[in-house]
């Protein structure tokens, strides 16, 4: 798996271990918008929805 990093300087993402914008240091744990956004919107998605049919029946 490929480890994006992040540019701490000028917020630029890149695979090397330094920007090739400002040739600053960049760091692994890059905040995450990709993967991670996109299975957490459906899990609320999900809890939403059955949060919504609990309430209905009740
Ligand atoms: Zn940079």
């Amino acid at each position: 798996m490929i480890r994006i990093r992040y540019c701490t300087n000028c917020k630029a993402y890149t695979l090397g271990e330094t920007c090739k914008k400002c040739s600053g240091k960049t760091i692994i744990n890059a905040p995450v918008k990709y993967t991670k956004d996109e299975t957490i919107a459906k899990y609320r998605r999900e809890i939403k929805r059955k949060s919504l049919d609990s309430i209905s029946k009740v």
